[in-house]
């Protein structure tokens, strides 16, 4: 679902460019098609709901097209230790529906549920709009079962706190296809919280409600959702789903758990916090409108289309860089395109660590050029600055979509020149045939 998919499929020279599909349902059946592909030499990348956004799933130098929605079972639930063995194709939204009607939560909701499997998730190591107080789902996985490319087949340790040497599972987290194939993962559930408590407040600057984050998350509050909203975005964006008036920076915030008093409480700190801050309550119903709204805008009339170009950027940075990322990235991110194509920009904050948070600024040009190569060019150039602008400012230049096609140029300044080195080694130790995603993750 990436606009470089899109754009490509529409000039009729398309990324996806695999010979066959295959569609295994066991890991035997996995493993047997890696050992064929790696004797043969024939690349193979795996997909899940194709929704990733960096088109890493694409299939650019033809080969297999390892497509494992049929592998989508929960093969084991353990409601003692509340964890679950779930197959890779297993689909977001399907697998929390399934849990939550035996009281259970995966508490991992990416926006894109409805599309994304759980395989593609740890692939390309995303986030979820709970991720403030669950985490990413780096934290939801605690082992995985993985066929290398040579057709092996190996069970990671069961927990991920342990002794016994490195934690080899997180190697495969956001490896995005290109060590290994991930047949299944055993990840953390959760209690559907009793409770839920949302609010709303409005900050006279972004500075304001990046302070009020601050402090609540090293206040140690964690609400499920924070979400902080330039101007742009709160005026041109969220007021578009919860049609309150919206007319500057915003924060929308949810607090849940289990026990009533727990929420309310954590609740009142983050009030007490963004009142400190200068923020104004303008009242729980605009939360309450953004929990029930927030799918809305990945649909018609709200998400983007050709013939505009469109992007959603994300990087991420400690709290003494956040807010100079944020005025770099937006900065560089409208220097870069001339006025005449009517760049707009809306950036909000959503992810939020008990060290820092991320901004997501989102740009879209209502009409793009015609030709394909111009319309590549403005499209990268606008990725080009603000991901160096990121990188200059400290951050990282992404936090949660991965780096796919569209970041694979730029990890060589993101890792420096002997990072990348260890990165490729580690590539070439586990794939020597390089069979797996080649080219993606800038390997
Ligand atoms: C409207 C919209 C909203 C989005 N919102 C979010 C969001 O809130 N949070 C977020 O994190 N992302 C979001 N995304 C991006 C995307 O949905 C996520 O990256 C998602 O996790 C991808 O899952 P998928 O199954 O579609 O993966 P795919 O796109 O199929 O694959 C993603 C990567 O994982 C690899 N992969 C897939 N399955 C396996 C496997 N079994 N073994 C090894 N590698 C594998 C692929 O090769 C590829 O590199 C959004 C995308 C859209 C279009």
């Amino acid at each position: 679902m990436s606009w470089l998919t899109y754009i490509h499929a529409h000039h009729g020279q398309p990324l996806a460019r695999h010979d066959v599909v295959a569609t295994p349902v066991s890991t035997r059946e996995v493993a047997a098609i890696m050992q064929l592909a790696s004797r043969l030499g024939v690349p193979v990348t795996p997909v899940g709901g194709a929704s990733g956004v960096q088109g890493a799933a694409n299939a650019t130098c033809g080969g297999i097209l390892l497509d494992l929605g049929a592998m989508n079972k929960v093969r084991r639930l353990d409601r003692k230790s509340l964890t679950c063995v779930v197959e890779p194709g297993m689909n977001v939204k399907a697998f929390e529906a399934q849990l939550n009607a035996e009281g259970l939560s995966f508490t991992h909701y990416p926006a894109s549920a409805e599309w994304a499997s759980i395989g593609g998730c740890v692939g390309a190591r995303g986030s979820g709009v709970l991720s403030t107080k669950y985490g990413t789902i780096q934290d939801h996985v605690l082992s995985a079962e993985l066929v290398l490319p040579g057709g092996g087949v190996v069970q990671l340790p069961a927990v991920p706190r342990h002794g016994v040497g490195p934690e080899l599972t997180q190697l495969f987290v956001g490896s995005e296809g290109t060590l290994g194939v991930i047949t299944a993962v055993t990840v953390r559930l959760r209690h559907l919280p009793a409770r839920r408590e949302f609010a709303a407040f409005r900050f006279e600057s972004l500075a304001q409600g990046i302070e009020a984050g601050r402090r609540i998350m090293t206040t140690g509050a964690r609400p499920a959702v924070m979400r902080l909203y330039d101007r742009d975005a709160a005026v041109h964006s969220l007021d578009r789903a919860v049609q309150a008036g919206l007319d500057n920076v915003t924060m929308v915030l949810m607090l849940d758990g289990d026990h009533p008093a727990l929420v309310e409480a954590e609740a009142g700190v983050c009030r007490d916090l963004c009142l400190e801050q200068g923020g104004r309550d303008i009242g729980a119903q605009v939360g309450q409108r953004w929990w029930d709204q927030r799918y809305v805008f990945y649909h018609p009339p709200h998400a983007p289309q050709l013939p505009q170009i469109w992007c959603t950027m994300d990087a991420v940075a400690d709290f003494a860089h956040i807010e100079g990322l944020y005025d770099a990235v937006t900065k560089a991110m409208r220097e870069a395109v001339d006025p005449v194509w009517g760049l707009t920009l809306k950036t909000h904050l959503s992810h939020w660590y008990d060290w820092g948070s991320m901004i997501y600024p989102r740009f879209g040009i209502p009409k793009g050029p015609d030709d394909l190569d111009q319309a590549l060019e403005l499209h990268d150039a606008i990725v080009r600055a603000a991901t160096l602008a990121a990188l200059e400012a400290g951050g990282v230049m992404n936090d949660h979509h991965g780096v796919g096609l569209r970041l694979a140029p730029y990890m060589e300044q993101q890792f420096g020149a002997e990072g990348l080195a260890l990165l490729r080694s580690i590539k070439r130790a586990i794939d020597p045939g390089r069979i797996l995603c080649p080219g993606k993750l800038g390997l």
